[in-house]
């Protein structure tokens, strides 16, 4: 039985096949390569190019391969470009998860663990953010991806599919031995920016906005290192087979930083000057995204390894120092 991993040349997803198949399972991976990089996807696993809302690439897909279960991380998943381009991201996210039920219900797939995103939640009224926490979105990457995990719940009543919706926090780092990193052209994330800039790749960094109600003035997330991420998916996929009850979880580690004390953690983790520049607050940023991560610990059982900020840096740094110009492989 097979895993098929939807967006697995992605950064997130491209860590999710490395660790299957690491684990012993047999994958195959869907990939369009929009975003994704050929060569972050582990040789052992199969590869199929191709977007998902080609209805007959995915049946076709479907039919070569008995799918046991599948993980879903093909998306889009900027909020400035959501923003600006509403409709790209419901036609790709919310498109590409409709033609996805109704290929997993034609073949009988019932397991789904999919990437959400504390964007669900909008701007929180309450810290840290559980599982509960009403979700409004105030974006619409946030709105698809909402939007996705409703149509999951619906299809769940309606056909007896099973999912895990994992709201992702802040995810940085890389795997430890640097085999595969974050790679994104243009990128917008803090973590690969000021690692940029501590290259020499960037003058500085820009800090958007010092006038928030925290305090140093400047937003507060909370990072999650993406192979502990990672390990969560893998216990979902498994908690599902096992007949686990379809719901969400926040993946977070239950700890805020601030832009400025990332920075500070990154002049320690780097050694390097790394120059800053205050800039206006970019449109859409939330002051304060913190996670109870508590119900995947309870029910999960999921342990994150890297709990330490620069700990999660420095994977990222080693990621960096030996792929400066990342995989590389402009297409
Ligand atoms: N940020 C920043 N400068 C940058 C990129 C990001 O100050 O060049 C801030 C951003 O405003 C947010 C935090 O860093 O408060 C994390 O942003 P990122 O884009 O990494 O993730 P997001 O929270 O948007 O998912």
């Amino acid at each position: 039985m097979t895993v098929l991993v939807l967006g697995g040349a992605g950064y997130i997803g491209s860590h999710a096949v490395d660790q299957l198949v690491e684990k012993g399972y047999d994958v195959a991976v869907v990939d369009n390569l929009v975003t994704g990089h050929r060569q972050a996807v582990h040789p052992k696993a199969r590869f199929y190019e191709g977007d998902i809302r080609d209805k007959s690439f995915l049946q076709s897909v479907f039919a070569k391969e008995k799918v046991e279960g599948i993980l879903h991380f093909a998306a889009f998943s900027l909020v400035g470009e959501s923003v600006e381009k509403p409709l790209k991201y419901f036609n790709n996210n919310i498109y590409g998860m409709q033609v996805l039920l109704e290929v997993m219900e034609e073949y009988g797939v019932k397991n789904i663990v999919f990437s959400s995103t504390a964007a669900t939640y909008g701007e929180p009224e309450e810290t840290p953010i559980t599982e509960t926490t009403p979700q409004k979105p105030t974006n619409p990457y946030g709105e698809s991806k909402l939007t996705m995990e409703k149509m999951m719940k619906w299809c769940h009543e309606a056909y007896g599919m099973n999912f895990v919706a994992l709201r992702y926090f802040n995810v940085a780092g890389a795997k430890e031995n640097s085999s595969i990193g974050e790679d994104h052209d243009p990128e917008t994330h803090l973590v690969p920016i000021i690692l940029q800039v501590a290259l020499g790749q960037r003058d500085s960094l820009k800090i958007f906005g010092t006038d928030y109600p925290t305090p140093d003035g400047t937003c507060i997330r909370d990072y999650v290192q993406v192979v502990d991420l990672i390990a969560a998916h893998i216990l979902a996929l498994e908690y599902l087979k096992n007949g686990g009850e379809s719901t969400a979880f926040n993946l977070g580690s239950n700890t805020g930083y601030s832009v400025k004390e990332m920075l500070e953690a990154a002049r320690k983790v780097t050694g390097k000057v790394i120059p800053a520049e205050v800039a206006p607050r970019r449109a859409g940023d939330p002051s304060i995204l913190v996670a109870s991560a508590d119900k995947a610990k309870a029910i999960l059982g999921w342990q994150p390894q890297h709990t330490d900020v620069e700990d999660i840096i420095q994977t990222a740094w080693n990621w960096h120092v030996s792929h400066p110009k990342g995989y590389n492989d402009k297409k």
